[in-house]
């Protein structure tokens, strides 16, 4: 199943992606939405991101490769941080770079859709019953700020730094998937969820022994080598095998 949200005539509605089409659903499919009304067009409807989570956690430094090129050391339990909702863009929404920032970088990232409330989860079976599908974030970062002050929360929390999307797919293996980002066409980044640190289910049992997940959070797994900068008029694209391509200007 690929879940969906989206905008038609002015009314926003979660929906499902069945080829060309889109059907509303009367809520969230994790909230036991329900079809109604007919099926519409893809091209007739405005795709939002699929999700209006109360946080979204992230991981540092979860691929051996990225943390290499970043010039550190793999931490031997998950480094977290949050990025807030108010960074939250659907597909086709423009990243703002802030004038703040000179050096604003892409991250393309597997994202796990809580579906379940979760909260201290004791095993990654038990994580994984309370994940409803995947998606691709495109993590953006002001690199300069991140490295200045050494926190994240101001480089990872302006808005517009938390595109999402384009759909919630429920049928993919999380363990098996390539991460790849390209820019104005041009590959940055590709790797694979093999190579995580820190697999997608032991993430979200660990978030979960600190925090209670909501049906909606977003749990982000890092990004694999290859980040890099984006300039005001670049188009970049965060592409996961099985789930599909999240594309954004920047502006
Ligand atoms: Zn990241």
């Amino acid at each position: 199943m690929r879940s969906v949200r989206f905008e038609r005539a002015g009314r926003e509605s979660y929906g499902v992606l069945e080829g060309e089409t889109v059907r509303a659903l009367s809520a969230a499919p994790w909230a036991g939405g329900l079809p109604e009304g007919p099926a519409v067009a893809l091209a007739e409807v405005r795709l939002l991101a699929p999700v209006v989570p109360t946080k979204i956690v992230a991981v540092g430094r979860n691929y051996r490769a990225h943390a290499a090129e970043m010039g550190q050391e793999v931490p031997k339990e998950p480094l977290l941080f949050i990025k807030p909702s108010s960074a939250v863009v659907g597909p086709g929404q423009p990243i703002v770079i802030p004038e703040v920032s000179k050096l604003v970088h892409h991250e393309a990232e597997l994202a796990a859709v809580i579906g379940r409330t979760l909260t201290r989860a004791g095993t990654a079976a038990e994580a994984r019953q309370a994940i409803f599908g995947w998606t691709c974030l495109d993590d953006v970062t002001a690199r300069d700020i991140q490295r200045t002050e050494g926190h994240f929360t101001r480089a990872k929390s302006f808005d517009t730094f938390c595109p999402i999307g384009p759909v919630v797919e429920t049928a993919v293996d999380p363990l098996d998937l390539t991460v790849s980002c390209r820019v104005n066409g041009e590959q940055r980044q590709r790797g694979s969820t093999r190579d995580m640190v820190h697999d997608p289910y032991l993430l979200v049992a660990f978030v979960s022994q600190v925090m209670t997940l909501y049906p909606g959070d977003v749990v982000t797994t890092g990004t694999p080598e290859g980040v890099g900068p984006l300039r005001r008029g670049d188009w970049v694209e965060v592409e996961i095998s099985g789930i599909g391509i999240l594309k954004n200007p920047v502006a």
